[in-house]
């Protein structure tokens, strides 16, 4: 993100458009026009960098919502031997299936399938847990 870049630039074309008006008569239309390409090209440099800057504000904004709802789940998971599962919210105690370990690490809360014989699969990662704890 180059907001100073954005911001000399927009600088710049400004202090060369406060030249053009403080120039006397004597100054030539030639040199005018040039000075005038010259504060436009600034000018438009200031509008695309301060505009990329603009996109990644956007960016990181959304990344920080999705971290925010990320903290708000989990401060209702209660771990159990080493497991996550969701809290009961008048108990404080673990209810359900256990989330899968393997996705936690890859920031996704996904809850373990129904186990068979005590050993239970994720349905994303298809990783597999036995003897995983399932509170009712
Ligand atoms: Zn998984």
């Amino acid at each position: 993100m180059d907001i100073v870049g954005g911001l000399a630039a927009a600088s710049k074309a400004l202090e060369i458009i406060k030249q053009l008006r403080d120039v006397d008569k004597t100054f030539n239309a030639a040199a005018q026009k040039a000075k005038l390409a010259e504060a436009m090209e600034a000018a438009s440099t200031a509008k695309i960098t301060l505009l990329e800057a603009q996109g990644e504000i956007r960016e990181r904004d959304e990344e920080i919502a999705k971290l925010k709802a990320s903290f708000a789940v989990r401060e209702n998971l209660v771990e159990v031997d080493g497991y996550k599962y969701r809290k009961d919210a008048e108990t404080g105690a673990p209810r359900g299936k256990a989330f899968c370990s393997a996705c936690e690490i890859d920031g996704h809360l996904v809850q373990v399938a129904a186990s068979i014989r005590n050993f239970s699969t994720c349905p994303k990662c298809k990783a597999n847990y036995s003897n995983l704890n399932d509170f009712r």
